[in-house]
C-alpha cells in the first residue's frame, strides 16, 4: 500500500501537489500539519496537509516529503474551509492565502533569509547543529535556509533553524519591525542592609553632615507612606535634590535603582468593572440580542460618541460568560491603542492584540494562544489579517467602523475585504457578527434595509451632548472680501482663537501630507516629476526636499527648473507641513502638532502623538484621515476642515460616500464629553449637496441620494465590479495585452466590460498599468463569471508574448 498527501504550498498555483509519506507517517499526519518538502529542482517550502490519501497522482512522480514539522495541527478544519471561500471568492490561490495567514516564522523556505539575532545568548545551550549555524553567522552576516542545509551538508534543517528561532538565536529577515521598548522608569529603595529600624537610626545620624543626603532620605521615607514604588524623579522633585545626590547614596549602598519593566503582553492594572449603560444603549443592546435570535450579521449604526464601544462590552461579556472566543476587528491597529487601553480596563488578560507589525514572537505567541484556546486569548483585538487566525470556538465578531477601507486588502493578494471574510468566518463558526459605525458603508446599510442583516440605531451621545454645531465656509466668497489669512479663514481662525481662549483643544484635518502637492516653474510650467512613477513629486519644506508618495523616491528641491533652467519653481496647493507652519506663526504662545504619516512612522508613531495630545501638551493638532478613525478625546471643541473640495471631486464612484464618512468621522471627534462642539468647514462648494448632508449629518438623505445614483448607472450594491490590471515596464506589452483581454472578455460580457484605462498614476516604479472593469449585474451568476474569466485568463497566459505580464484580478474592487 502506498500512502499519499496532497500539500498546501505557499505559492501563487491554483493547485495542491502530492508528495508520498510511508504508512508510520500516514498514520501520524494529519490535516493542518506541516511538513518541508522539495518543489522544483532545488526549492523547498513549508507547506500544509491538506489530505491523506491513496491515490498516486497520474500526471507526474510524487515525491517523498522531507520531514514532518509539527506534532499537532497548526492550521483547523474551519480555517481550511475559510481559506476555501476566499481563494474562490477572490480568485486566489489556497497557497496565496495559506503564506498570508500565517506569520512568516512559520513558513520558513530555501530562500528565506535568517540573520544573527542582537542578542547575548548562552552558547552551552545549543546542539551541535544549531552551534554550527551561530558560528557560520558570526562570519556572514546572512544565510539563506538553502545555505544552511549546504553547511550542515543536510536537507532536513527547518526544525534546527525553528529552534534556532525560538531559542532567538536568529531570526527571519524579512521581518523589519521595531522592537517593543518597555519604557523603563527608574525607582529608588532601601539597601537590604537599612532596613531594620536600629540601622536605620545609624544612617540617619551619619548623615548629620551631609545635608542633602540627609533630606532626601527624610523625604524618601515621606514618599514610603504612600505605599507605591517610588520613582527617582519624585524624589529628586520632593526633597528639591539634584539626582547627583540620588547617585552618591546608591554608590554609599543606603539606596538602591531599579525598573519596573511595562510588559507589553500581560496586563497588570486593575480590572473595572464595565460602565452602566444609557437607556438608550441598554434598548440599542436589547435590540441587537433580539435581532441576534434570527440574524447572523446585525448593524449598529450609531452616531459618534453614543458609547458604540460601551454596548459591545456588554456583549463581549456574555460571550466570554459562554466560554467562547470573541474577534473584535479595528481598521487599523495603530490608531487605536485607545480602544485597547478601554478595553483592557474591563477584560485585563483576556485580551491579546495581532497585528502584521508586531514581531515575530509576538505573533507567534498569539497564533498559539489562540490555537490552544488559553485564557489570555479569549478575546482577539486585531487588524485585518487577525481573521486568519486558528480560532476555534468563536461566539462572536464584531467588526468596527466598518465602513472604513483599510479592511480592503489591495496588495497583494488575497485581495480580501477582512469585514466580508469576518461575515463568512462567523457562519463557519456559527457565531454572531456586528457590524458598527457612526457612518455605514451604502453596501452594509443597504443589506440592512433589505433584511438580509439586522439594524439597529442608536442616535443619542452618551450624556445627550448634541452633535456638533457645523458651518459652511465660502472661500470663494472670502478670497473676494478679503478675509483670508494663508489658507485660513478669518472666521476659521476666530474659531481657533476663542477655543485656545477657553483652554480647549483643536483638531485640522487637511487630507494631504507633505508641505504643498505639486511644484511648478512659473516660466516654462513644467513640474518635476517622479522617475520611476507617472506622478508630480510632492514638496517636504522641512527637509527641503522632493518625494514621491507611491515609491518613496526622494532628491533635494532643486534651485532651477529642470527644463528650462529659470529659478522660478513655485508650489501649488498645500498639505499638513504647511498647515502646521501657518499656523506656528499664527498662534506662537500654543503648541501646534502633525500627525500624517510623515511624522508617524514605526510602530510607536501614533501613540506618541495621540498621547502628546491627549495629555494636553498639543493645543492644535494637524492631520490627515488619520485623525478620523474613532478617537476619543474629551477637550475638543472644534474641528476644522481646511479643504473639502479634494475629496469631493476624486474620480471614483464611492468619492461622495467616501467625503461623507470622513467629514463626519473628523467631525464627530468634537465635543464629545461635555458641552456640544464646533465644527468648520472651508469650501469652495458650499452648496455642494455632500456638503449640505454633512453639516446636517444627514445619513440616510446622502444614503438615498447615492443609492440612486448607483443604481442609475450600475454599480454596487446593484453590481459587483471586478477588476483587471495588467502590470509590466514595457508599455507596448502592456497595452496590446489589455487590448486582447478587452475584445476576448467583451465576447462574453459586451457592455459590461469597461476600459481599457490608465489609473490617475499610470506608471509606478516603472510598471506600467492598465485596466479594466467588469461589471456583473444583479442576475449573472458570480460563481459562472469567475470560471469564465478563469478560463480567459488561462488562454491569455498561454500566449508567449503576454506570459511576463503580471496579471492581477480584484473582486469587489472598492
Ligand atoms: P462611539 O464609539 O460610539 O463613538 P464611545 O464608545 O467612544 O462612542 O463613547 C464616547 C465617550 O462616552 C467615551 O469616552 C465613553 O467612555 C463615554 N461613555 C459612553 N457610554 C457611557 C456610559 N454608559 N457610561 C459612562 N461613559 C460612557
Ligand atoms: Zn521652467
Ligand atoms: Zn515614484
Amino acid at each position: 500500500m502506498q500512502y499519499f498527501i496532497d500539500v498546501i504550498l505557499p505559492i501563487p498555483i491554483q493547485k495542491t501537489f502530492t508528495y508520498t509519506v510511508t504508512e508510520d507517517e500516514a498514520k501520524f499526519l494529519q490535516k493542518g500539519m506541516r511538513v518541508a518538502v522539495s518543489f522544483g529542482k532545488t526549492k523547498m517550502y513549508t507547506g500544509l496537509v491538506f489530505n491523506i490519501h491513496q491515490t498516486a497522482p497520474t500526471l507526474y512522480e510524487a515525491k517523498d516529503i522531507y520531514q514532518i514539522l509539527d506534532e499537532e495541527p497548526l492550521v483547523n478544519e474551519r480555517q481550511l474551509q475559510h481559506w476555501q471561500w476566499i481563494s474562490s471568492y477572490y480568485m486566489c490561490s489556497i497557497g496565496d492565502v495559506y503564506r498570508a495567514s500565517l506569520p512568516s516564522a512559520f513558513l520558513l523556505e530555501s530562500e528565506t533569509i535568517i540573520i544573527k539575532n542582537d542578542k547575548d545568548i548562552d552558547e552551552s545551550d545549543l546542539l551541535d547543529d544549531e552551534f554550527l549555524i551561530y558560528e557560520a553567522l558570526q562570519h556572514q552576516s546572512q544565510l539563506t535556509i538553502h545555505q544552511v542545509s549546504d553547511i550542515l551538508g543536510k536537507k532536513k534543517v527547518m526544525p534546527i533553524v525553528n529552534s534556532l528561532i525560538n531559542k532567538s538565536v536568529i531570526i527571519v529577515q524579512e521581518e523589519i519591525y521595531e522592537q517593543y521598548k518597555p519604557k523603563l522608569v527608574r525607582y529608588v529603595r532601601l539597601h537590604q542592609n537599612y532596613t531594620n529600624n536600629d540601622s536605620l537610626e545609624d544612617l540617619l545620624s551619619e548623615l548629620s553632615r551631609a545635608k542633602k543626603q540627609r533630606t532626601a532620605v527624610l523625604s524618601f521615607f515621606q514618599l514610603l507612606a504612600a505605599k507605591k514604588p517610588i520613582k527617582a524623579k519624585d524624589l529628586e522633585e520632593k526633597a528639591q535634590v539634584s539626582s547627583s545626590i540620588l547617585k552618591s547614596l546608591v554608590e554609599k549602598n543606603i539606596f538602591e535603582f531599579y525598573h519596573i519593566k511595562i510588559d507589553r503582553i500581560s496586563f497588570k492594572g486593575e480590572v473595572n468593572d464595565l460602565k452602566k449603560l444609557n437607556n438608550f444603549q441598554e434598548i440599542a443592546l436589547k435590540e441587537i440580542k433580539e435581532s441576534f435570535k434570527n440574524k447572523d450579521v446585525t448593524l449598529l449604526h450609531g452616531i459618534t460618541s453614543s458609547g458604540k464601544t460601551e454596548v459591545y462590552t456588554k456583549l463581549i461579556q456574555e460571550v466570554l460568560d459562554q466560554g467562547k472566543q470573541v474577534l473584535f476587528l479595528l481598521p487599523e491597529i495603530a490608531l487605536t491603542t485607545q480602544i485597547i487601553t478601554r478595553l483592557q480596563i474591563y477584560f485585563g488578560n483576556k485580551i491579546s492584540v495581532f497585528h502584521s507589525k508586531y514581531s515575530i514572537n509576538e505573533r507567534v505567541e498569539v497564533w498559539r494562544n489562540v490555537l490552544e484556546n488559553k485564557s489570555k486569548a479569549q478575546i482577539i483585538l486585531g487588524a485585518r489579517s487577525s481573521v486568519f487566525l486558528p480560532f476555534s470556538n468563536l461566539g462572536l465578531i464584531i467588526v468596527d467602523e466598518e465602513h472604513e477601507t483599510s479592511y480592503k486588502q489591495f496588495e497583494p493578494s488575497p485581495r480580501y475585504n477582512a469585514r466580508d471574510a469576518a461575515i463568512v468566518l462567523a457562519k463557519i463558526h456559527k457565531a454572531k457578527i456586528l457590524l458598527g459605525s457612526a457612518t455605514p458603508s451604502l453596501e452594509s446599510y443597504f443589506n440592512a434595509k433589505q433584511n438580509k442583516y439586522g439594524l439597529v440605531e442608536l442616535n443619542r451621545r452618551h450624556g445627550n451632548v448634541l452633535l456638533p454645531k457645523i458651518e459652511l465656509i465660502d472661500v470663494k466668497e472670502k478670497y473676494r472680501i478679503k478675509e483670508m489669512n494663508g489658507h485660513f479663514s478669518n472666521r476659521m481662525l476666530k474659531l481657533i482663537q476663542e477655543a485656545l481662549d477657553n483652554k480647549e483643544q483643536v483638531i485640522l484635518f487637511q487630507n494631504r501630507r507633505g508641505y504643498s502637492p505639486v511644484v511648478e516653474c512659473k516660466t516654462c510650467g513644467v513640474s518635476p516629476e517622479c522617475p520611476n512613477c507617472d506622478v508630480t513629486l510632492t514638496y517636504h519644506k522641512f527637509k527641503h526636499e522632493l518625494r514621491c508618495h507611491y515609491c518613496n523616491y526622494l532628491r533635494s528641491m532643486p534651485n532651477s527648473c529642470g527644463a528650462c533652467g529659470s529659478n522660478t519653481l513655485d508650489t501649488k496647493g498645500f498639505g499638513t507641513e504647511q498647515i502646521e507652519l501657518e499656523l506656528k506663526k499664527l498662534f506662537p504662545n500654543f503648541k501646534i502638532g502633525r500627525m500624517d504619516l510623515d511624522t508617524t512612522r514605526g510602530k510607536h508613531g501614533y501613540q506618541r502623538i495621540i498621547g502628546a495630545f491627549e495629555s494636553k501638551e498639543i493645543d492644535v493638532l494637524v492631520g490627515t484621515q488619520m485623525l478620523s478613525k474613532g478617537l476619543d478625546f474629551d477637550n475638543v471643541s472644534l474641528v476644522g476642515v481646511l479643504n473639502a473640495d479634494t475629496m469631493l471631486n476624486f474620480p471614483d464612484f464611492r468619492a461622495h460616500e467616501r467625503a461623507y464618512q470622513m467629514m463626519v468621522q473628523v467631525s464627530g471627534r468634537a465635543g464629545r464629553s461635555r458641552k456640544q462642539g464646533n465644527v468648520a468647514i472651508q469650501t469652495y462648494n458650499p452648496l455642494h449637496q455632500i456638503l449640505q448632508q454633512v453639516s446636517t449629518t444627514n445619513y440616510v438623505n446622502m444614503y438615498d441620494e447615492q443609492l440612486q445614483e448607483r443604481w442609475q448607472y450600475n454599480y454596487p450594491p446593484y453590481y459587483r465590479l471586478m477588476k483587471i490590471t495588467l502590470k509590466h515596464r514595457d508599455y507596448n506589452k502592456v497595452d496590446s495585452g489589455i487590448n486582447w483581454l478587452f475584445k476576448a472578455l467583451q465576447q462574453s460580457f459586451g457592455d459590461y466590460v469597461l476600459g481599457p484605462s490608465a489609473p490617475a498614476v499610470s506608471r509606478i516604479r516603472n510598471q506600467y498599468i492598465k485596466n479594466l472593469i467588469i461589471k456583473i449585474p444583479p442576475k449573472q451568476s458570480l460563481a459562472e463569471t469567475k470560471k469564465h474569466i478563469t478560463k480567459i485568463r488561462n488562454t491569455f497566459e498561454a500566449v508567449k508574448d503576454f506570459r511576463p505580464i503580471r496579471f492581477i484580478t480584484d473582486v469587489d474592487a472598492y
